[in-house]
């Protein structure tokens, strides 16, 4: 479904992450995977080369809030492929932090690597887009923004702002065939997850329709369909992947 095709997914060390690049590559793309430390995108790598050692899989670690150190390597990828089809703004933090304890800094970091990174990228990836005459970004947004969460707002704040992110540039980059959808994940099983207090997220489980958390190729199926012609109509999309959680 992605033959051909040059995919970014930041965030893609682990969890819905990791997913999706399996997912773009088994589906014929070259997939190269931003994370937050070189240890961990090598550990990413030789993990997919052992599953398939034909996977085209590369890594790098910018700074994602800072637009220079972005579009160097995004120029580096454009230089060595001559295009880049599709950009997953994956990565993220999530929080539990009640609000009288909140520091700034605790939620601009939140805000940095949710809301802002997802900005920087989508800002120095569209010049190569329109060169193309099409492209493709998805952001990864959370159920929480759509309900709201009952600690840690910054994290429900900053999805919030990935959906108005998402529907926006889909008004203003419409018109150069560059398509901006959201995929707004329920509780999945990752690390993210796994490292919230049970007390949390065992209510929330309980109120999942389909009676489990999804699972993060479940996740990817969706991004593959969003990433892929089969959507070629479909923008400004935020596409609810979660079991009908808290519906
Ligand atoms: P995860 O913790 O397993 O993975 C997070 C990824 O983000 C990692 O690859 C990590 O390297 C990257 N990352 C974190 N901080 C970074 C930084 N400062 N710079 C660069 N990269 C950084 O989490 P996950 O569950 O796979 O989450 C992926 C996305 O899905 C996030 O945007 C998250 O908010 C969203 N999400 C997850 C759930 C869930 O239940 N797991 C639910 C809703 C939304």
């Amino acid at each position: 479904m992605l033959e051909d095709k040059v995919a970014i997914v930041t965030g893609g060390t682990r969890g819905i992450g990791l997913a999706i690049v399996r997912k773009f590559l088994d589906n014929g793309a070259k997939v190269i995977l931003f994370g937050s430390r070189e240890e961990s995108i090598n550990n990413a790598i030789s993990l997919l080369r052992n599953e398939n050692e034909n996977y085209e899989v590369t890594g790098y670690c910018p700074n994602l809030c800072k637009d220079d150190e972005v579009a160097e390597i995004f120029k580096s990828i454009v230089d060595k492929y001559g295009h880049i089809d599709i950009l997953v703004n994956n990565a993220g933090v999530s929080a539990t932090t009640p609000i009288e304890e909140y520091t700034v800094s605790d939620f601009d970091k939140t805000m940095d690597i949710n809301m802002k990174a997802a900005f920087v990228c989508s800002k120095e990836i569209v010049k190569y887009m329109k060169e193309e005459g099409k492209g493709v970004i998805i952001n990864t947004s959370s159920m929480v923004s759509l309900y709201g969460q009952p600690r840690g707002v910054a994290y429900p704040m900053s999805k919030y702002a990935v959906n108005g992110l998402t529907k926006s540039l889909a008004r203003e980059l419409g018109k150069y065939n560059i398509r901006v959808n959201a995929v707004s994940p329920g509780v999945t099983n990752t690390d993210m997850v796994s490292n919230l207090p049970k007390e949390y997220i065992e209510p929330l489980l309980k109120t999942i329709p389909l009676g489990r958390m999804g699972e993060p190729e479940e996740l990817a199926n969706a991004y593959l369909f969003l990433a892929s012609d089969l959507a070629s109509y479909i923008t400004g999309a935020i596409l609810q992947v979660d079991g009908a959680a808290m519906n």
